[in-house]
């Protein structure tokens, strides 16, 4: 994740960041109807070394969550999420003081660890964008990842499930029947539609410390139900071909 780049909206270390979360135009459907997510949180995050341990570390406040996370390099990157009409009203100027401030109003003990510890990459930020389900596939088209289904990066699964939808559609256009393509979309909104409401519930902040820990064993339960999927996949059908027969299956 180091080098990952913000997927969109404001990068934070140039100034105020977009109007209102971005939106993006939602084709098929969702449970709640309008297949867009409620909620968005806005992100910074920065990258530091000599932090004091190499444990990985999450908490959630009321109006904002850290996370510590050990990465390439001896770094780690520490981010912090706000809703966000916080996070608008805090990037109002620096991005490297909202960032540094936040972290000092709701995590003191964060800060003071940091205190001694080098940040060695600029502050970066995620402008925050609301959650939408696509419909993932249609006639010679087909949809993976964050194109097909983006939900706030505070549960921070997005990659999963991007490599998730791939080896999915992967299966079922080796298959290349309509009927597998309409079970990848089955699949995919199957597995995907419960780890999108929690993370939008999680994104919202309107929650208390015990229901929060509700949301984060519902989140857990969700994720292993997509383990046990993958793991009971058969192995991949494999690709022969030579010169004179072209592609068998
Ligand atoms: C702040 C933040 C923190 C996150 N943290 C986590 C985390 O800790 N764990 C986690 O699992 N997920 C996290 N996510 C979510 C995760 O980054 C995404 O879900 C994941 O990267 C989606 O992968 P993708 O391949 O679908 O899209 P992307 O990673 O966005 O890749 C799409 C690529 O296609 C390129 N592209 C776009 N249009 C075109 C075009 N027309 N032609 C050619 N190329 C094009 C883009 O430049 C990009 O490189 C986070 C997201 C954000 C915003």
């Amino acid at each position: 994740m180091k080098e990952a780049a913000p997927v969109s909206a404001a990068n934070a270390s140039s100034k105020p960041g977009p109007v209102e979360p971005a939106r993006v135009p939602v084709a098929g459907a969702f449970a709640d109807s309008s297949g867009e997510a409620r909620h968005s949180t806005g992100v910074l995050y920065s990258y530091w070394e000599n932090r004091g341990g190499n444990e990985y570390y999450w908490a959630y406040r009321s109006a904002a969550s850290i996370g510590l996370i050990p990465t390439n390099d001896d770094a780690t990157c520490v981010f912090l999420a706000v809703p966000w009409p916080r996070f608008r009203a805090a990037i109002d100027g620096s991005a490297r003081q909202a960032y540094e401030r936040l972290i000092r109003d709701g995590f003191p003990a964060i800060a003071a660890r940091l205190h001694d510890a080098q940040r060695v990459e600029p502050v970066r930020g995620f402008g925050g964008q609301l959650g939408f389900m696509r419909q993932g596939i249609g006639p010679g088209w087909a949809l993976v990842g964050d194109a097909a289904y983006f939900k706030d990066p505070l549960t921070a699964h997005g990659i999963t499930d991007a490599l998730r939808d791939a080896e999915l559609l992967a299966r079922a256009a080796v298959r290349g029947t309509s009927e597998a393509f309409a079970g990848y979309e089955d699949v995919r909104s199957d597995l995907s539609d419960r780890l999108f409401e929690i993370t939008d519930e999680v994104a919202s902040f309107a929650w208390t410390d015990v229901q929060v820990q509700a949301l984060h064993r519902a989140l857990s339960s969700e994720m292993t139900r997509e383990v046990r999927f993958l793991d009971a996949l058969e192995p991949f059908p494999t690709l022969a071909m030579s010169a004179s027969e072209g592609v068998a299956v």
